[in-house]
């Protein structure tokens, strides 16, 4: 175990970014590893969350036995982050290294709580159909993470833990949104949401450019808003001006397209719309779900050299009437 140390120094510099994440709103984080890395050190940050979502849904489909595991790495949680935990390896750069009972896996770790959990970055990208490469997506790398934290609490076998990692995994992919900007390069400009449920969350919504994620689930948190008060203008294209609003309780961020790519030379302009659907409390107790918005998030993207670099201070979040929109409702 000295040698393994030795050999992961370098990604030290990882926990030292992922405390970036803590402290929400919007950061690059990790800018050295790859868009993979980065999906496993955001499923990490965000497992309370993603466990939390599956033990309180009867459609994560858990038998009693797995959500007794489940609700133990729950517990566990805080314990296991004390100490810097994610260590990135390569099982081609180290043979050996990922090898368990004959089989080279994606991870490994101790067997107690707050051991590390060592990733082999090789099984992280799969070869896609253009020859590229596909990351991990965080829905996958919540169930490698969930299988390794699950050793920390047992002598259960790779197969069961397994089965809970997918099932969580398979839960959280129905409520993962990602919509690349085009889809054969599926890595290089996406937009990922998760909307973790209908009422009281508000959804995590993630930038991806190049190798960069940035987390803008504050920003959106902060621009979405109910009405209280607003004076009709009945002049299109002038909104009505909203005199008072205020915020919902929840918030859903859904039917997410790329809208508008502008090729300005050095820069693209780009925008995404979505709608949104705002859980807006007037009375107490009386929830009133409002789907009359819709949402554009646009930013700039640099080109520098080959590679492509989100200007985050170019980021803008508007949410703006939709007449069409106002038709469909949803359950309150
Ligand atoms: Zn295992």
């Amino acid at each position: 175990m000295i040698k393994l140390s030795t050999l992961f120094v370098s990604s030290l510099l990882t926990f030292a970014s992922l405390n970036t994440w803590a402290l929400g709103g919007g950061d690059f984080v990790n800018n050295g590893g790859g868009l993979a890395e980065k999906n496993v050190l955001y499923a990490y940050a965000k497992m309370e969350n993603y466990i939390q979502t599956c033990l309180q849904s009867d459609a994560c489909k858990l038998t009693p036995s797995q959500k007794a595991i489940l609700q133990q790495i729950y517990i566990g949680l805080p314990l296991e982050k004390k100490s810097p935990q994610i260590l990135f390896g390569s099982e081609r750069a180290t043979p050996g290294l990922f090898m368990i009972d004959g089989n080279v896996r994606v991870a490994k770790t101790g067997s107690a709580v707050g051991s590390p959990i060592y990733i082999n970055s090789d099984l992280l990208y799969t070869k896609c159909q253009s020859g590229g490469y596909d990351p991990v997506t965080i829905p996958e790398a919540v169930a490698i993470l969930i299988h390794e934290f699950g050793h920390h609490y047992g002598k259960y076998t790779h197969e069961e833990l397994d089965l809970i990692g997918v099932r969580v995994s398979l839960m959280l992919q129905q409520n993962f949104i990602s919509t690349p900007l085009i889809p054969w390069a599926r890595s290089e400009i996406s937009a990922t949401v998760f909307n973790p449920d209908l009422l009281t969350s508000f959804p995590q919504v993630l930038l991806n450019v190049g190798n960069d994620v940035f987390d803008i689930s504050r920003m959106y948190a902060e621009a979405v808003h109910c009405e209280v008060f607003t004076l009709p203008i009945p002049i299109l294209p002038i909104p009505d001006l909203e005199l008072i609003t205020k915020m919902p309780a929840g918030s859903l961020f859904h039917n997410i397209h790329w809208e508008k790519i502008k090729d300005k030379g050095p820069y693209y302009n780009v925008q995404i719309t979505g709608n949104v659907s705002n859980n807006c409390k007037y009375k107490q107790n009386v929830g009133i779900r409002n789907n009359n918005f819709q949402m554009t998030i646009s930013f700039r993207i640099n080109k520098i050299g080959n590679e492509l670099k989100l200007d985050k201070s170019s980021i803008k979040l508007d949410q703006f009437k939709d007449p069409w929109w106002k038709i469909l409702k949803l359950p309150n």
